[in-house]
């Protein structure tokens, strides 16, 4: 073995006995809450890989989509086959096009109720909470009522929040917060967003 290699092998013991170290200190089981939110593109994909990664295993999965439930997603017209998923969507076009708060508040309303009985359902081992930063941040859900509904849910059950500028409290609450640093998005160069790519 040359020098670099014997470099090589000590720092990968090094670095072995640190994971395991981490691995044996991880102890406890329950179900997460995650929150993907920040500028940059992927939360949405992201919340849709780890719904594949939980049907890929058998396990029932809610996926609850605030604002953009009326736009077209490959994901969902491929996934919503799989028996194990459930979608839920807010009925009403996108608010900036409709600027109608009472009809959005009650739409919001609408979908929250079911996102409420997916998180009050232990056979329910994922829920999706798509853009739900928004409906804190327009007022339409009260900050207090989530937390609430979170907290509640079964112990094994866990939980993704997507959206930008998320709640301090959602924040604060959650196991996973994954922040999304926009570095460069095409749409800034006059891109147009493309399907299968963007949604
Ligand atoms: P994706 O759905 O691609 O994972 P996202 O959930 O992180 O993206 P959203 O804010 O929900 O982002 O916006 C969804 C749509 O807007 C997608 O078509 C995405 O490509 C586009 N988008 C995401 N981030 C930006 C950005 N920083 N600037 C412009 N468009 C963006
Ligand atoms: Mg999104």
């Amino acid at each position: 073995m040359n020098d670099r290699d014997t470099r090589h092998k000590q720092s990968m013991q090094k670095l072995k006995a640190h994971v395991d170290e981490k691995v044996a200190a991880a102890t406890e089981q329950r179900g997460l809450l995650l929150v993907f939110t920040g500028n940059g593109k992927g939360k949405t994909t992201a919340a849709w890989g780890t719904v594949t990664r939980a049907l890929g295993y058998g396990y029932g999965v809610g996926v609850v989509q605030f604002i953009k439930g009326m736009w077209e997603c490959g994901e969902r017209e491929r996934l919503v086959e799989d028996p194990h998923l459930e979608v839920a969507i807010m009925a009403t076009g996108f608010t900036w096009d409709t600027q109608n708060r009472e009809a959005d508040t009650a739409a919001c309303h609408r979908v929250w109720v079911e996102a409420q009985r997916m998180l009050a359902d232990p056979e329910v081992y994922l829920v999706v909470l798509d853009e739900l930063t928004y409906m804190l941040k327009f007022g339409y859900l009260d900050i207090e009522a989530v937390k609430h509904a979170i907290e509640n849910r079964p112990p094994e059950q866990s939980v993704i929040v997507t959206g930008r500028n998320a709640h301090r409290e959602l924040l604060a609450m959650a196991d996973t917060v994954t922040e999304m640093q926009e570095v460069r998005h095409a749409f800034n160069s006059g891109l147009q967003a493309r399907r299968g790519i963007d949604f």
